[in-house]
Parts: C-alpha cells; sequence; structure tokens
C-alpha cells in the first residue's frame, strides 16, 4: 500500500511543532510496511482531485495567513480541499490553518481572511494570547495538545465540536468547545505537537485515508505505542 499526504503550505504554516504531526503519520505508516510520500502543498503549487490521500494544514503566524488565504482562494486549492473532503479524504488542520479552514479569520490589523468555507466557523482575533497545556474529552477519547494563540473560533449551526474541554481554553475560552470535525476532517488549537502524544487519532487519520483510497476496509496493524502512552498520560497530568 501507498499513502501520500499533502502537508499545506509546510513552508510557510509550520509552528509550535505542528511538523511533528506529519513525522508522527510517516513513521506510523512506514513502521506498518507502508510506503509513504508527503508532498509540500506551497504557493504555486498546482493541487487536483485525487493527487492527495491525507492533508495536514499546521498553524502560522498572521502574516504568513495573509498569503496563505490568498493563494487558496486565487488558486482555488479551497475549492479542490472542499471537494476531496466532501469525497471521505481525511484532513488535520491545527490553528492558523484551521481557521483558514472556516468562513474568514479576521486578525487584529489588516483585513478579513477569507476562509474556504469547510467548516461553519468564524475566527476573530482575540485581545489576549491563550497559551497553555489543553485536554479534552472527544470520539477518540481524551486528547491532549498544547495552546498558543489570539484567534477565538465560534462554530455556526452546522458545525459540530471535535470535543468538549476539561482543561484549557478550547475554540474561544468561553463555550468549552474544541475544534470541528466534518466529515473526515478535523480543525482544532492543538499545537504540541497532536499526534506523537495521541495514537489512536493518528491510527484513524490513516485508516480513514487508506479506506478511501483503496475503497476496503482497513484494519492496521498494531503498534506497541507505550512511548506515545507514556507521553499522553504525562501531558495529562501536567494539564
Ligand atoms: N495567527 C493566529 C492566532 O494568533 C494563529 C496562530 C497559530 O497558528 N498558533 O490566532
Amino acid at each position: 500500500m501507498k499513502l501520500i499526504i499533502g502537508y499545506l503550505y509546510g513552508d510557510l504554516m509550520n509552528i509550535y511543532g505542528d511538523t511533528g504531526n506529519i513525522i508522527a503519520l510517516k513513521k506510523r505508516c512506514e513502521w506498518r510496511g507502508i510506503d509513504v510520500v508527503v508532498k509540500n502543498i506551497a504557493i504555486g503549487t498546482k493541487l487536483s482531485k485525487g493527487d492527495i490521500d491525507l492533508f495536514f494544514f499546521g498553524g502560522g503566524q498572521d502574516q504568513q495567513q495573509e498569503l496563505v488565504a490568498k493563494d487558496l482562494e486565487e488558486s482555488a486549492k479551497g475549492k479542490v480541499i472542499k471537494s476531496e473532503v466532501e469525497r471521505g479524504i481525511p484532513l488535520l488542520s491545527v490553528c492558523g490553518g484551521y481557521q483558514l479552514l472556516g468562513e474568514y479569520y479576521q486578525p487584529h490589523k489588516g483585513p478579513r481572511l477569507p476562509g474556504i468555507g469547510l467548516f461553519d466557523t468564524y475566527t476573530l482575533a482575540g485581545d489576549k494570547r491563550m497559551i497553555g497545556n489543553i485536554v479534552i474529552e472527544s470520539m477518540f477519547g481524551k486528547l491532549v495538545g498544547f495552546e498558543t494563540r489570539s484567534g477565538k473560533t465560534y462554530l455556526k449551526k452546522e458545525a459540530f465540536p471535535l470535543g468538549l474541554v476539561k482543561k484549557g481554553f478550547g475554540n474561544n475560552g468561553k463555550d468549552r468547545t474544541e475544534g470541528c470535525l466534518y466529515k473526515n476532517a478535523i480543525g482544532c488549537y492543538m499545537h504540541g505537537s497532536l499526534l506523537p502524544k495521541n495514537p489512536k487519532l493518528a491510527d484513524w487519520l490513516l485508516k480513514k485515508a487508506l479506506e478511501v483510497k483503496y475503497s476496503e476496509d482497513i484494519k492496521l496493524e498494531p503498534i506497541d505505542d507505550i512511548l506515545e502512552n507514556q507521553a499522553h498520560k504525562s501531558a495529562q497530568e501536567r494539564s
């Protein structure tokens, strides 16, 4: 089996350890003998249906987000990503990437950045940074991560949260929701990186990607996640 991971704007949107998610996905494929290729989808890169089996979109500061929002709109990559998610292609987005997948992100200064409208959400820059460990309860059980940003994301009527905050801020520090889940696409504020400490979520993304690609039920070979689970437990205890 072969898997192509699309790192959306990996040269620009990769802060707070988010590339660790790509490393985790790659290693969990290699440990199972699954061939894996990581493609950076940069500004100016053409993106077509079927090119990518699993998308990752990391965090970035307002300046990078402005460049990326423009490319998503002008290059029609946003439309391709939306239609790929509609047919079940999995996607994980974190923070700045997550913000650009909603209706819009309004930074502190400058124009409102249009999102691609994948998630029924919108984001407003907050007046203080939300920083710290986060623990949420989700369909994957407890997920642990680290938050650092000012943006506050609000779920509109069609949006479904990834989970509920046990410790930390979540989407906006008010409504106790964290992230957004739509089909096999996830948005969240969980840097850390997220996947090395949440192996169940990593494998869910890989399973969904392989099932869509090969149109069959996939049973991933179990991995001894002793280190991952220790990291998960200690992150939870630190929160
Ligand atoms: N610039 C955005 C904010 O501050 C996203 C930052 C990030 O990706 N950590 O909310």
